[in-house]
This record gives structure tokens, C-alpha cells and sequence, in this order.
């Protein structure tokens, strides 16, 4: 108990700020873990000794090289203008009046009329400025300016995260002030130059790769995240006053303090009969993007793993109700026995089959690993700043750690667990959904189009023999370019609608026939 709360205290100190995957945070606490590792004699099995960096593609950013100047005056991105993300690179001086529309020169386009004049629920602003834009560019438009003197919201802004081809031209957005400085007069000629860049936007994580090596044949992976988030940066956060660190101590300092532990346990009086690999995955709060990049890049055999065994949240045992949710149980035949051989257990065990779920036992599942995911439960400080130190309750987590120590022990002699699949559990439901396909999106996914990760049994997806790994670029006669424009897409069907998909293969692109 006192080795938990050494670890848990390190971890969740403000000094941490967070562990936010890519900070001076991560860092502190992948650098403790590795301290823990070698002390309890484990040996690295990263790819950088015992870490193992991995990149997080953010999206597009306009790079600070960019700038659009009039008549010499320089003005601010995000404050003056900002560019549709869907423009291309370009560098270019004009002196244009803008009423004329020329070819040769940029255009400009007072956009108050698309929205007044356009009633359809459904109207796509972007999607109507980037047609606009490929009609300027074939008559020569070099550039096309758009502004908006009406009182309608456009909700127009730069996105990052949009995947959808570039526009032929750019598309700059100017704020009202600046067409009200710059533009009095359209008929008179102003000097506009523009140069655009945009880059894509990497975050650098880092798992932490421990390894206890007894020359079996099999190993057990013992997992769980240690990243948390920040200052709530990432929009992942329930908090809403001013920007305040969030600990994460549950969430899940609790987990990988009990790995640590485990760690050492493990070393000194483990059964012989299994390896053990001990991962402390970043990247989970954005999306499971460690585990996932683990099980795409391992480094260790998947083929050997026995088990996985994922540990996130397991710091708030309800001493009244005395419950442990684990999670995975369907995922083998053996769970059953080997969860309930204790006759007199330390807690009551709520299971749930589904391999699937929000943490990183998810990626082990979908390498057709068996899994178990142990889980304390939700709880009001649940990504909030006062996920703190003080409410873990240590005995609750030690109780948890002995019994995983003990479950590990009977399957010394179990070799490889078979392995069977579960139903998956429906990360997103949203009401505005009066469909489903059964698609789980690989949300980690950064090229264009929705990357399968996994379907249902039995819904339309499976059904239209859409399979894992598959690419789906349109949904009936809507493009999909991003795990949004697909909900978006998704939404505008209802129940017995039958539509066509198009899908990647590989290198094969395909059609099919899909019934809600
Ligand atoms: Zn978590």
C-alpha cells in the first residue's frame, strides 16, 4: 500500500501538470516510470530503451510563414482573416479592385446573399464556397476573398481536422472590420498579398516498455495509460471554469501506480511459466493512440500474448458497495473460472463481455488477444480537476492489485487463453442517429475517409460485408472525409433507407449495397 501511494502521490502532483500526452508533464512521469521500472529489475523493451515514441497527427495548422498584407498594412491571422483549411500553399501580390472579377486577378465574394437566400436545412456553406472557388479558379481567379456584411452567422473558421481535398484556389476569409477599413470603395484598387502555408501539426507521445524475460513461451501484457489531461487543453475536459490542472489521480495515476506494483510482484515471486510485459500507454485520452500504435508497431510477439490484462480507474473501490467492474469477460472461455475461483473474494465482480470499450484494452481485443479491463467505476470528479490523491482509496486498490496478482498466478499453467469475440459496445450514441451501421471508426485514423476498425455482428455494415481495415469515402451521395463528415453523412438517412457505399480496399476501391 505504501509503494501505491508513493506512486500515485508522484504521479498526480501538480508538478505533473496533468500528463498531458506531448508536455514537460508526460516527461516527468515517463522518466518516474522508468525509474520504477529498472529498480524492480525489469529490463526495456521499447524502441529508445524503455520508450516508445509515437506521433499524433493534429490536423493541418497555418504555419507562422503565412501572411496577408493590404496596401502594406500587415494584417492578424485569427483577429483580421484566416484561410479555409481546404486552400492550397500559394504566395502572390495583386493590386485588384475588388467589384471586378478578372481573370488573372483574386476574387471577391460578399457571401450575406448564399445565406440569406438559402433555406435548405441541409446547405453546406463550405461545401457551396469551394464550388464557388472551383468556378472562380476556371475563369482565372487567382484567390478567392469572401466576407460577410449580413447579420447572419456563417459559423465559418479555421478547421484543422478537415480532411476534405483543397480547394483549387484559396479561400481567405476577411473579418468585418478589416472590409470595413480596407474595401469603402470596391471599385477602387488595393494592393493584396498573400502567402499561405499550412503544415501538419505533430504531437510526440511516448508508452513506457517494461519487460520481465523467464524464457517462457508465452507472455502476459499488463497495461494501463498513464497520460492525463493537462490543463484540459484538449477539449476533454468536463471542468468549465478558468484553465486548472487536472491531477487524473483515478484517472490514471491509480492504474499505473497498480502496474508499477505489479511490476515488482512480479519479478520477485511471479510464476515462472509466462513473460510479463508491463506497458504505461500515453495517448489514451486522445484516443487510444499509444495502445493502438503498440499492437500496430509491437515489440514484443503479439502471437505470444496469452492475455492482456488493462488496469484505468481502479482508485475509487465504494467501500459500501464493495464493486469492481472488469470488463472483456466474453473475450475468452476461460474468464468464467479463473475470475471466480476465489471462494471468498475481496469485492463483488460486475462483468461485462465486450472487448470493446474506452480505454486500451481495446486494441489488444482487436489483435484477437483475450482481455480483461478492471475499472472502479465513474465518478462526479471524472475528468475534473478534483480528480485528487486524497479521495483514492488505498486499501480499495491494494485489495485490487493482490487479486490480479493472484488471478495471474492461476494462469500459470493455461498457456495461451483461447480467444473468442464479444459484441462490441457502441461508443457513440447520439439522438440525432435514427440509424446505425455497426461501424466502429478507427478514430486515430489520419488519412481521408472513415477507417474501419471493427463491425458489428449481425448489423447493416457486417451484413454489406464491410470488413475492418476497409476505407469508406461516401455514404450514399455525401463524401466522407473524417469520422464528422461520416456522422454527418449518417444522419441523413432513417430506418429502411437502402444506400450505396463506397469503400478502400487496399488498392481497390468498391460499391456496396447497404440496408439501414
Ligand atoms: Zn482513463
Amino acid at each position: 500500500m505504501n509503494n501505491l501511494k508513493q506512486h500515485l502521490s508522484y504521479l498526480a502532483d501538480d508538478r505533473l501538470e496533468g500528463r498531458r500526452t506531448g508536455t514537460n508533464g508526460e516527461q516527468l512521469a515517463m522518466a518516474y516510470i522508468q525509474k520504477v521500472f529498472e529498480k524492480n529489475g525489469l529490463s526495456a523493451r521499447g524502441k529508445e530503451g524503455y520508450f516508445q515514441p509515437f506521433e499524433i497527427n493534429e490536423g493541418r495548422a497555418v504555419a507562422a510563414a503565412s501572411l496577408l498584407m493590404i496596401n502594406g498594412n500587415l494584417l492578424q491571422l485569427e483577429n483580421d482573416f484566416f484561410p479555409l483549411a481546404c486552400s492550397p500553399d500559394v504566395s502572390d501580390e495583386h493590386m485588384v479592385a475588388p467589384a471586378l472579377s478578372e481573370s488573372g486577378l483574386p476574387w471577391f465574394l460578399d457571401i450575406e446573399d448564399m445565406l440569406a437566400n438559402n433555406t435548405h436545412p441541409h446547405f453546406d456553406l463550405y461545401q457551396a464556397l469551394k464550388d464557388k472557388a472551383r468556378d472562380a479558379a476556371a475563369k482565372g481567379a487567382t484567390a478567392l476573398y469572401i466576407y460577410n456584411s449580413g447579420s447572419q452567422a456563417d459559423g465559418l473558421k479555421y478547421d484543422g481536422a478537415d480532411r476534405s481535398p483543397r480547394s483549387g484556389i484559396p479561400i481567405i476569409y476577411l473579418k468585418a472590420a478589416v472590409v470595413k477599413k480596407w474595401i469603402t470603395d470596391p471599385t477602387h484598387p488595393i494592393e493584396i498579398k498573400l502567402r499561405l502555408q499550412q503544415t501538419n501539426k505533430i504531437r510526440k507521445g511516448h508508452n513506457v516498455v517494461g519487460y520481465i524475460d523467464n524464457q517462457a513461451p508465452t507472455t502476459v501484457v499488463l497495461g494501463a495509460h498513464f497520460d492525463h489531461l493537462g490543463y484540459g487543453e484538449d477539449n476533454n475536459s468536463r471542468h468549465t471554469g478558468d484553465a486548472a490542472i487536472h491531477n487524473g489521480a483515478d484517472d490514471n495515476a491509480s492504474g499505473t501506480a497498480a502496474l508499477l506494483e505489479l511490476s515488482r510482484m512480479l519479478k520477485k515471486s511471479g510464476p515462472r511459466n509466462h513473460n510479463y510485459a508491463f506497458i504505461a500507454f500515453s495517448g489514451e485520452e486522445l484516443g487510444l493512440y499509444g495502445s493502438r500504435y503498440f499492437t500496430e508497431n509491437p515489440t514484443i510477439a503479439l502471437s505470444d500474448v496469452s492475455y492482456m490484462i488493462n488496469m484505468d480507474m481502479v482508485g475509487r473501490l465504494n467501500d459500501s458497495s464493495k464493486t469492481i467492474t472488469v470488463g472483456g469477460f466474453g473475450t475468452s472461455p476461460s474468464w468464467q473460472q479463473l475470475l471466480f475461483a476465489e471462494k471468498k473474494m475481496p469485492f463483488q465482480i460486475k462483468i461485462d463481455s465486450s472487448g470493446t470499450g474506452p480505454s486500451d484494452h481495446t486494441s489488444f481485443y482487436r489483435k484477437d488477444i483475450p482481455v480483461l479491463f478492471f475499472f472502479t467505476g465513474l465518478h462526479t470528479d471524472y475528468h475534473k480537476p478534483s480528480d485528487d490523491f486524497e479521495k483514492i482509496n488505498y486499501a480499495g486498490t491494494t485489495h485490487i492489485v493482490n487479486y490480479i496478482y493472484r488471478l495471474i498466478g492461476r494462469t500459470s499453467n493455461n498457456g495461451k487463453l483461447a480467444f473468442q469475440k464479444t459484441r462490441e459496445q457502441q461508443t457513440t450514441t447520439s439522438a440525432r442517429f435514427t440509424v446505425s451501421m455497426g461501424i466502429m471508426p478507427d478514430y486515430t485514423f489520419s488519412g481521408a475517409g472513415l477507417r474501419v476498425d471493427g463491425v458489428s455482428e449481425g448489423k447493416p455494415a457486417q451484413k454489406a460485408g464491410i470488413k475492418a481495415g476497409d476505407i469508406v469515402t461516401m455514404l450514399g451521395s455525401y463524401p466522407v472525409y473524417s469520422v464528422e463528415s461520416y456522422m454527418q453523412a449518417l444522419s441523413k438517412f432513417k430506418k429502411e433507407d437502402a444506400t450505396q457505399v463506397k469503400l478502400k480496399r487496399g488498392e481497390t476501391e468498391l460499391m456496396v449495397e447497404v440496408s439501414f
